[in-house]
Parts: structure tokens; C-alpha cells; sequence
């Protein structure tokens, strides 16, 4: 059985200033043809998890283009065109194909277009013609559009946030890809968009809101007939149309059984919406709650969601440091803070050198001012590192030079390349041990949780000015449809 494979991903803040041009894909990852197999192979990640169902199932794999970057602003024209184009290339020239496997997000909105994975469906459809399966794995945080559920034979949803299943998802959709190819599953499916947008720390679904739906999914997947049921929570900052939760049921020929278990679900959740809304400290408060919750051997995580890079904020922002130096936080990590051009100053400076200098800050003046330290610079890197897990287990991180910078014992990594801070490997890579630590503050709305909690003696969530923030309010929406609750009051 021949399989043509490609990556895509993508989650577009569409409030960000951050451009998302070739250089964000080049630094986190553009690849081509046989070299994706060699970086995924073995990884927790979709890909990783449709490789390894490739060599079990003897699959032949005609590889095509892995592309990635950090979540940001819009997916630049140019690079956008250059891997569909790639994409569509490579699957005109792969020779008679029995389906294609492709790990896509959900959320990318290029300059120009609304929906990117709607777009690159199509054209991928138009490429393979109507029968040729197409099998996709699509972030929790899609924003799921009819365009993409038409498009795709199959839509698999991960089931988790924090992410621990990509792979598992990877091998579900190869495995499903090889069912309907061998003529065992003819699938029918439905999508269902309730006008609910919920906010990225209320979609948790380890308890709460999403829990409830997945549990019904479960047992929903147990029915006869039915393949698989993905409850996508969306991804609220890309401001399109379609953006908000949405629910999608693929079963085996039969439609009517799949709009029904739609329906159920839609009726659950909204049964509990106002369960999605969710409140976080602020700063000065959260601080000092953490420092009063500090105890010895484990330390505080104090959660900076609303600059999660990972929901496309710029990673900078500094309210919580400059709190956290005002009270005098000894024996504080602060990861990660993107800032390049201070890192290159304590390259210039050296280690062991004490230093004057702003801080964060920079992007985006609107999410607070840089915060100038003097601070002894304590260890260079190369910002490579190899991530533990549970996300991403086995694949490199590649944060750019990286620095650490004491400032009265407040650490702070500074990093060039802009990375959520979802595995502790992050702090001690650089030589900090996190456990010695009484105060982490880690930049990310939910992913952290996975490595995190299991070390924190607690957990504290900040809410600070960032464009991860789960406060929509702080937010100008224009284009998703209204009403959609918690904007309108439904
Ligand atoms: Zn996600």
C-alpha cells in the first residue's frame, strides 16, 4: 500500500504583530521528502505515531513536506504558497497512491484566507479527484469548517490538552486510513458548530466543561458504527468565521447515526457552557499567593497564561517579572522570556559578567514595557534541547542561543527562539535544577500542566496582559459569527 505523507501545522493568533514568514518555519521546521521520516520516527508526535503504523502495517511511505513554526500572526503569502505548491507537486508526481495520511492543525489562517486547512484540503482533492482516502489528524484547537470535513475522508481530533496523545492520535488515523482503503469502513460523518467560543484555560480536559464531553465521547465510540467522535475546543484568538468549539462524528455508513451523536454532544455541552469561562489571578495577587504557598523541595508553578506563545503570544511580555523583582522572589526560575537582542548582549558580555539591561517587552507595547535588570550572566547555550515529555518525547527543541540571567536570584532563561515552556527540560538544560526552585514561572496556558504538575508542590494562574489571555474581553473580535457565547451573553 502506497501513502503519501505531509505536515502542516500551524495556530494563527490572528491579534498577534508577529509575522509568520519563512524564517518562523525554517526555525522551528521546514523539511522535505525522506529527511521527515528521519526527524519523526520514534517521536510523540502524529507523525511519529502514523510512522510507526507504517511499519507495522508495511506501509510505503511517499513522503512530502513537514512544516511547522510557532504559533504567531498570519501564515506569510509566500511561504504558505511555497509549501501547498510543494505539497501539490510532490502528490502529482507520486505515482499511483492507495491514500494519503496528513498531520495537519486546524488553526492557520494565511494572509489573504480564512480557513488554511480548508484550502489545502481542496486542493488536495482536486489533486487525488473524489474516492483517493484522505485521512487528516487535526489539533484539539482546530477551528473545524465545513470546507475541511468535506474535503477529508476522516478528521481526527487529539482528545487531550494538555496534547499527550498525538501519537496515539497518528496511529489511530493511519490505522483507520488502512480500514477504509481495504474496504472495511465506508465512513459518514458530521460537523456541528455551537455558537461557543471558549476561552484556552477553560478547556482543560483533564476536569471541567471538555472532560464531560469526552467522557460521553468515549462511551459514544463504543456504539456500533460509530469510528470516532472528536470534540475540537478551537482556538478562539484566530478570528475567523468559523473559529469556536466544535464537534465532529465519523461512523461507519450511516449518516443519521453520526448527526445524532453530534446533536447529543452539541446538547451536553451546551447544557454547560457557562462552565467554560474561567478566572485567573492578577499579578500582584497571584505572586504573593504563590510566595505564601512556597514551601521547601518543591516548588510553586506560577502559570503566565495569557503568554503562552503556544496560543501565538509573543513571550515577552513582563508584568509577572517585574513583580516578582519588586517583592524580591529569591529562589525564582522565570522561562522562558523571549528576547534575542538581550540575549546578544550577554553573548557580547560573557559569562560570569554583570549586566544592564531592558527586557522583554518589545513586540507589542500594549502587553507592558521592557523591565531593565542588572543581573550576572550565568550560562550560555546553543538552546538545544531533547524533550522528556509527556509532549513531544523525543524530538529535539530548538530555542536559539540562550541565556540565563541572575538578577538577585530571580533566573531568568532568556531565549532567541520563541517556545512554550511545556517541559521542564527547558530549565534544566541550562543548569537549573527546577525542584530547588521555590517559584517557576512558566509561560503557558495549559501544555505546561503535563511535566509540570507532577513536580509543583502547587499551581497558581496568572492573569496578565498577553494574547493568550483567556480573558476575551481584552480582545476587538470582528470577523467570528455572532452571537457566540461568552461575547454575547447566550
Ligand atoms: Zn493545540
Amino acid at each position: 500500500m502506497r501513502v503519501f505523507v505531509a505536515m502542516v501545522s500551524h495556530e494563527t493568533n490572528t491579534f498577534s504583530t508577529i509575522p509568520t514568514d519563512r524564517g518562523q518555519f525554517e526555525a522551528r521546521d521546514l523539511r522535505y521528502g525522506g529527511e521527515i521520516l528521519e526527524a519523526y520516527r520514534g517521536t510523540g508526535t502524529c507523525l511519529g505515531g502514523m510512522l510507526a503504523v507504517a511499519a507495522q502495517r508495511d506501509l510505503t511511505l511517499v513522503p512530502s513536506v513537514a512544516a511547522s513554526a510557532s504559533p504567531a500572526g498570519r501564515v506569510s503569502k509566500d511561504i504558505y504558497q511555497e509549501v501547498k505548491d510543494r505539497l501539490l507537486d510532490d502528490l502529482g508526481q507520486a505515482g499511483a497512491l492507495d491514500g494519503v495520511l496528513l498531520d495537519l492543525h486546524g488553526a492557520m489562517v494565511p494572509e489573504g484566507l480564512e480557513d488554511g486547512e480548508g484550502d489545502l484540503l481542496a486542493a488536495v482533492r482536486s489533486v487525488v479527484g473524489p474516492d483517493l482516502p484522505v485521512v487528516v489528524t487535526l489539533d484539539l484547537h482546530a477551528n473545524v469548517t465545513t470546507t475541511m470535513a468535506r474535503h477529508a475522508t476522516l478528521l481526527h481530533g487529539y482528545k487531550t490538552y494538555p496534547h499527550v496523545d498525538m501519537a496515539e492520535r497518528g496511529q489511530e488515523a493511519a490505522t483507520r486510513l488502512v480500514d477504509v482503503v481495504e474496504g472495511r469502513l465506508q465512513p459518514t460523518v458530521a460537523l456541528r458548530q455551537p455558537p461557543l467560543l471558549p476561552p484556552l484555560a477553560g478547556q482543560l480536559t483533564a476536569r471541567g466543561p471538555m472532560r464531560r464531553l469526552y467522557d460521553l465521547a468515549t462511551e459514544m465510540e463504543k456504539r456500533p458504527g460509530v469510528i470516532s467522535v472528536s470534540i475540537f475546543a478551537g482556538f478562539p484568538l484566530a478570528d475567523i468565521h468559523d473559529a469556536g468549539l466544535s464537534v465532529y462524528v465519523a461512523t461507519h455508513a450511516d449518516q443519521a447515526l453520526a448527526g445524532a451523536c453530534a446533536d447529543q454532544l452539541v446538547e451536553t455541552g451546551w447544557k454547560h457552557h457557562h462552565e467554560f469561562v474561567h478566572r485567573a489571578l492578577p499579578v500582584g495577587e497571584a505572586v504573593a499567593h504563590a510566595l505564601a504557598t512556597a514551601g521547601e523541595g518543591r516548588p510553586v508553578v506560577l502559570a503566565d497564561i495569557a503568554d503562552n506563545t503556544g496560543g501565538g503570544a509573543a513571550g515577552d511580555t513582563t508584568e509577572v517579572l517585574r513583580e516578582v523583582l519588586r517583592v524580591g522572589a529569591r529562589g525564582t526560575t522565570v522561562a522562558c522570556l523571549w528576547d534575542p537582542h538581550a540575549v546578544q548582549t550577554c553573548l557580547r558580555a560573557g559569562v560570569g559578567a554583570t549586566v544592564t539591561l531592558p527586557v522583554g517587552g518589545k513586540i507589542d507595547p500594549r502587553h507592558g514595557a521592557p523591565v531593565t535588570v542588572t543581573g550576572r550572566v550565568r550560562t550560555l547555550s546553543d538552546g538545544r534541547f531533547l524533550h522528556k515529555g509527556p509532549m513531544f518525547r523525543g524530538l529535539e527543541g530548538r530555542l536559539g542561543p540562550t541565556v540565563v540571567l541572575d538578577v538577585d536570584d530571580v533566573k531568568i532563561i532568556l531565549i532567541s527562539h520563541r517556545w512554550q515552556t511545556l517541559d521542564p527540560e527547558m530549565i534544566r538544560f541550562v543548569g537549573i535544577d527546577p525542584l530547588a526552585e521555590r517559584l517557576l514561572v512558566v509561560k503557558s496556558t495549559i501544555h505546561y500542566r503535563a511535566a509540570f504538575e507532577p513536580l509543583a508542590h502547587a499551581i497558581v494562574e496568572v492573569d496578565a496582559p498577553g494574547l493568550s489571555s483567556s480573558n476575551l474581553a481584552r480582545f476587538d473580535f470582528t470577523r467570528v459569527r455572532r452571537p457566540i457565547f461568552p461575547l454575547d451573553d447566550l
